[in-house]
């Protein structure tokens, strides 16, 4: 069953054997285990459900219905970071590229290490990426759907000499329309809305969309629920308040929603780790500009990435991005940007993403909004000026006769001979513009109570019966797109709540 705002006038108080807030890539996956494992699940989600074919390509329309604060959010410190984040049933896998990766082995294995925990080791996590990746297709494009500008990052990074590594993407069937970041108009993309959500709807489970939930409902020591209001979608008022209680409460509302809730509690004072090591593969964009027609929206964002330099930190990929999200990422304004959106079907849009050597905070900001900060180190300016410089190299090498580069300084170059410009001496690091999509990091799992939020069941050390399953459970970064990740990890604790005692019984077969 899937309520929205009206139904709120009618009911308010629910009951289940697990309540899971959120729908992203953490919460589908939980809520959907368990609802088939016959538990009474109810997801609590932010935004509403919005089914594919009403799925545009206007950015107007789309951002602010699938995005929180409608695009408009950002990381504070030196420099401040913009990221965006899905708020609709299916998070930010809704709108995110459908990149498949699995943690790196090495990552991993530091896991299982300082946790202490097996399971977290790539055998141990092997048996979940492998349904994971079944469930959400994680599948090569086909030829057919891969466009100009991913042929010229493939056949650049062959022409430098450079890996260059195919991704794997959720999808079936992918046309290439090159809408992914405002929702698949198609249903290709294997999102959470299109496969865990339907599947755990059909085992039984309920979906009470917009409501934010604002508190977890602590008694005798012991998480019981969580309590929010609803939310009119048109206004974006706060309705009336609704609470529900259940055996077992999951939390995925990503990694800065998930800490920003948990602090009101005063949770893990032991570890003072709730909030803090905020990872989120800082990234800057460059476009290139090219004396013949790309058309990069035939296509599809990110086919492959350029893996030469990832022993450093840095991948490189073309990234692409709809025609009015580019006119408000222009390094210039007035004429000058009016003459390079003529030349949109003439651009690249490409990126260079880094690997955190740092970590930021989430706190409780003013007006209670979540507040991430995140200040940038010297080592991963140098990286993101590297990784600008090879990204300009490929390009001018594939013919590009302009790059438009993130720095304030230096917003553009013509040629390889200026590339020398891009130079960590001359570009101070306030003057870089960065973006992020991978959020992560902030309620890390561990083995001890002392240095981490949660245990290996996803449980917090000093609330039974709450259980964080998102971005925020990773106790570092990376490296890679996270989603299959965070969906793996989910299933993982999916069983081991199921196994805990408390919940009530599964329903007969
Ligand atoms: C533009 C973009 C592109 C990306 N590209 C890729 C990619 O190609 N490959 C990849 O692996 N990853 C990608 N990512 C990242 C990936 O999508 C996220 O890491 C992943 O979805 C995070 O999962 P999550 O469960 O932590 O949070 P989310 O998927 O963001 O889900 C959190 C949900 O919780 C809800 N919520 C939050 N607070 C509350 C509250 N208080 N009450 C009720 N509900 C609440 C939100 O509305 C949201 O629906 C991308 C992300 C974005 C934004
Ligand atoms: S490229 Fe188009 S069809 Fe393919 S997954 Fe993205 S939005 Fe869907």
């Amino acid at each position: 069953m899937i309520l929205g705002y009206p139904d709120y006038a009618r009911e308010q108080r629910f009951e289940a054997d697990v309540v899971v807030v959120g729908t992203g890539a953490g919460g589908a996956v939980v809520g959907s285990e368990l609802a088939q494992a016959g538990f009474r699940v109810t997801f609590v989600e932010e935004g509403g459900w919005h089914p594919t074919q009403t799925f545009s390509a206007y950015t107007s329309e789309s951002v602010p219905r699938l995005y929180r604060d409608g695009g408009g959010t950002v990381i504070l410190g030196k420099p401040p970071i913009p990221y965006v984040e899905g708020r609709c049933v299916g998070g930010s896998t809704v709108i995110n590229g459908g990149m498949a990766y699995r943690a790196p082995d090495p990552i991993l294995a530091g896991w299982a290490r300082d946790t202490g925990a097996e399971e977290l080791s790539s055998k141990g996590l092997e048996p979940y990426f492998e349904q994971v990746e079944a469930r959400v297709s994680a599948r090569q494009q086909r030829a057919e759907s891969v466009g100009a500008d991913n042929k010229i990052m493939r056949e650049g990074s062959r022409r430098m000499g450079w890996n260059y590594s195919e991704n794997p993407r959720n999808q079936q069937e992918c046309v290439g329309s090159n809408n992914c970041v405002l929702g698949c108009p198609t249903g290709a993309k294997q999102s959470t809305l299109v496969t865990f959500m339907p599947t755990a709807m059909a085992a039984g489970a309920r979906c009470l969309t917009e409501v934010r939930i604002d508190r977890l409902i602590i008694e005798g020591g012991r998480c019981v629920g969580v309590a929010g209001h609803a939310i009119d979608p048109v206004r974006m008022r706060r309705g009336v308040a609704v609470e529900v209680r259940a055996n077992a409460v999951v939390i995925a509302c990503g990694a800065i929603q998930t800490p920003h809730l948990l602090l009101k509690h005063k949770l893990s004072r032991q570890s003072g780790q709730l909030g803090r090591n905020f990872l989120c593969h800082p990234n800057v964009k460059l476009i290139g500009l090219f004396p013949f027609d790309v058309k990069a929206w035939q296509g599809v964002s990110q086919v492959g990435q350029v893996r030469e330099f990832h022993d450093e930190g840095i991948v490189l990929a073309e990234n692409f991005i709809p025609p009015a999200a580019m006119a408000t990422q222009l390094p210039m304004i007035g004429t000058k940007s009016w003459e390079v959106m003529q030349r949109y079907n003439q651009s690249i849009v490409g990126g260079c993403l880094v690997e955190d050597s740092t970590t930021g905070r989430v706190r409780r900001g003013p007006f209670d909004m979540a507040t991430a900060t995140y200040n940038v180190t010297a080592h991963d300016h140098e990286r993101f000026l590297k990784g600008a410089r090879l990204l300009a190299e490929m390009w001018f090498a594939m013919g590009a006769e302009e790059v438009l580069l993130p720095f304030i300084s230096l917003p553009s170059i013509r040629s390889a001979d200026e590339l020398g410009r891009i130079d960590p001496s001359r570009i101070r690091m306030s003057e870089v513009e960065l973006f992020t999509p991978h959020l992560m990091g902030t309620a890390r799992m561990g083995g001890r109570a002392e240095d981490s939020v949660i245990d290996v069941s996803g449980e917090l050390w000093d609330l039974p019966g709450c259980h964080v399953a998102d971005a925020s459970i990773f106790p570092t970064a990376i490296g890679v797109n996270p989603q299959i990740t965070i969906m793996a990890m989910a299933m993982q604790i999916a069983g081991r709540i199921a196994e805990k005692r408390g919940l009530a019984a599964p329903k007969a077969a």
